[in-house]
């Protein structure tokens, strides 16, 4: 049997867990906190396969330079004279063009391919946790500016996405009586699935331990032992862990992790915040995008979170109340009855690549070393598949060729 040790334990490591667990590898994962607690307990639970493109856009770099002087604004980047952090910019803003984003959205479309039927193999295996189907709204203020992005899912018509349909006045008031009079305008993607994220990494979890896979929470990887081109163990502060294999799935900190080895993958956290609400009253009847505040909003059985910002301001988190407040007050400001105290508030770091893709594939020179990270905004949305793959690549030494846009090695001389 193989032996895989997965360095932590959020959605992308337990989900590669599983998939390594049906392939019958026998696997350990490690965490250093709490597996499941990280970036992947702290967001909207958007399974978004309709659009996924990457986090460079065209016309990004001139809106966050606006963004910047904006202690409000969705999009924070903290300045900081760190070589590792400027060359991470510099490539990020390259990255913000249409020939890049358009290939990115391929890549990553092609990846989703099989989402769904994976997840529901998921369920009918007997992980349990809490999946809707009502489908998703993006909201705006204005309509002009809805018709402009509806444009971009032409490009998704390939694969077999349709052209979402698109609401306003009563129409749209009726069809989703939670949204205030300050929208104008919706678009409704019909079908697209939520989950809460705290239920799939605690199902996922309970599952992973009925069929024997060790979860060692407190276990922080703080050295990865190496042969030639071979990793043969990884040490935590208190035990030394053999393994035939070792995957890399330590989100934000998948960077530090590979120093280890002194492999370079620049992977930055973009922080975000989720609120969460009880709200027995006015929650919507679906998850919603605010498209003006870039707001997620996300009706759960047991309440609604709103979540949103990105933050390049490193390792940390640490809550910035300014940027909480600002995503709490768009709640109330474009939904009726969002209430005035939060139960509950959450950060999480999203991974984050320069060129806003996923890292799945081999790391440097070693055979049996690989990571799975960068999956930035769509972590959640990505896991399934990015597992299934890296379980295959991992236990048939093959790569899948849909894994080929998202290698490490697209790095290398770079940073
Ligand atoms: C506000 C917000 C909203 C989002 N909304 C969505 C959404 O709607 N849909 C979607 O698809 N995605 C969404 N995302 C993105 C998604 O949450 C992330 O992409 C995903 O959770 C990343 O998962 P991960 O397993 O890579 O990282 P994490 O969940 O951060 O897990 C990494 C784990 O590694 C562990 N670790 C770190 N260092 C070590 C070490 N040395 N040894 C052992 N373990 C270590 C950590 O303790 C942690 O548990 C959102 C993110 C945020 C912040």
């Amino acid at each position: 049997m193989t032996r895989v040790v997965i360095i932590g334990g959020g959605i992308i490591g337990l989900s590669a867990a599983w998939e390594l667990h049906l392939r019958g590898a026998s696997v350990i994962v490690l965490d250093a906190r709490t597996a499941g607690m990280a970036a992947s307990a702290a967001n909207a639970g958007y399974i978004a396969t309709s659009l996924p493109g990457p986090v460079p856009t065209p016309g990004l770099v001139r809106t966050s330079m606006k963004w910047m002087m904006d202690p409000e604004s969705p999009l924070y980047i903290r300045p900081r004279a760190n070589r590792q952090f400027l060359t991470w910019l510099y490539q990020f803003w390259r990255a913000c063009n249409s020939s890049a984003y358009d290939a990115g959205l391929e890549a990553s479309a092609t990846l989703l391919q099989g989402t769904n039927a994976v997840m529901q193999g998921w369920r009918d295996a007997g992980i349990a946790f809490e999946m809707h189907d009502f489908g998703r709204l993006t909201a705006y203020q204005q309509q002009s500016v809805m018709e402009k992005d509806l444009a971009a899912y032409d490009k998704m018509a390939v694969f077999g996405h349709q052209r979402p349909e698109a609401m306003h006045g009563e129409v749209l008031h009726e069809f989703e009586p939670a949204l205030s009079r300050e929208i104008t305008a919706a678009y409704y993607m019909k079908g697209e699935r939520t989950v809460e994220p705290i239920s799939l990494v605690k199902g996922l979890i309970a599952s992973l331990e009925r069929v024997g896979v060790d979860i060692r929470n407190g276990s922080p990887v703080v050295d990865i032992i190496h042969s030639g081109n071979r990793v043969v163990s990884v040490r935590t502060p208190t035990e030394q862990i053999d393994a035939d294999h070792v995957l890399i799935a330590a989100g934000a900190w998948s960077g530090e992790i590979g120093k280890l080895v002194g492999a370079r993958l620049p992977i930055q956290g973009g922080k975000g915040y989720a609120l969460d609400f009880d709200a027995a009253q006015g929650k919507p009847q679906r998850s919603i995008s605010l498209r003006d505040a870039k707001v997620a909003v996300t009706p759960f059985n047991g309440g609604l979170r709103l979540s949103g910002t990105m933050e390049l301001t490193g390792l940390s988190d640490d809550l910035n109340m300014r940027r909480i407040a600002a995503i709490h007050s768009a709640g109330k400001r474009f939904l009726n009855l969002v209430p005035d105290e939060p139960t509950h508030i959450r950060s999480g770091m999203r991974p984050m690549a320069p060129d806003g893709l996923p890292v799945l594939g081999r790391v440097g020179r070693f055979s049996n070393l690989t990571v799975a990270t960068g999956h930035s905004m769509l972590g959640v949305t990505m896991a399934a598949v990015s597992a299934k793959h890296m379980a295959e690549l991992i236990t048939t030494g093959e790569a899948p060729e849909v894994l080929a846009p998202f290698s490490a090695d697209r790095f290398r001389g770079i940073l």
